[in-house]
């Protein structure tokens, strides 16, 4: 799935959208907007589809909240207006704010709690859709990923937003 055509897509020349470099010292950009230039509209676009391709390529700081997250963090999508595109999560930090509970993204791509959970997930969801349910219980089907039957409901409510069980009866309806 990852191209690296889409990536270097990002690295478009949109220096003005930088607006705390107006707060800030003159000696931040080289820093931290020098290296890599980012395209407000695509990063936008990469947020709202949670694009998980461009964990780490950067981070969005929310002018309202005062926080910065990951592009691939569950909480509600801000308003394009309030959000501000980083490359670092250092220029974020730069410039006040702070990380967010939920992604964690002053951890580097890959380590954050949140990614395991969604790769728990994603292989609950693989297995229901294999139709493992049929002839195993939810208890089963936790333990052969390795985890409590409550753990593996809670963070597939958390991804996904219904239980295993939910949505194992969506599929067999969409397949009947
Ligand atoms: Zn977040």
């Amino acid at each position: 799935m990852t191209r690296q055509g889409d990536i270097s897509l990002l690295y478009l020349d949109c220096q003005t959208e930088f607006d705390f470099r107006k707060r800030r010292a003159p000696s931040l950009h080289p820093v931290y907007c020098g290296v890599v230039n980012l395209n407000p509209d695509q990063c936008y676009q990469a947020l709202l589809a949670r694009d998980a391709r461009f964990d780490g390529r950067f981070f969005v700081a929310v002018k309202t909240t005062r926080i910065y997250c990951r592009p691939i963090c569950r909480v509600k999508t801000p308003m394009r207006k309030n959000c501000q595109f980083l490359s670092h999560a250092a220029a974020a930090e730069a410039a006040g704010f702070r990380p967010c509970k939920r992604c964690r993204p002053e951890l580097a791509p890959g380590n954050s709690p949140m990614e395991v959970s969604s790769q728990l997930a994603r292989s609950t969801a693989y297995q229901i859709g294999q139709d493992f349910l049929a002839e195993h219980s939810l208890a089963e089907l936790a333990k052969k990923l390795g985890v409590t039957d409550r753990q593996m409901r809670r963070v597939f409510h958390d991804e996904f937003g219904v239980s295993p069980v939910e949505f194992w009866q969506t599929q067999r309806l969409l397949l009947a």
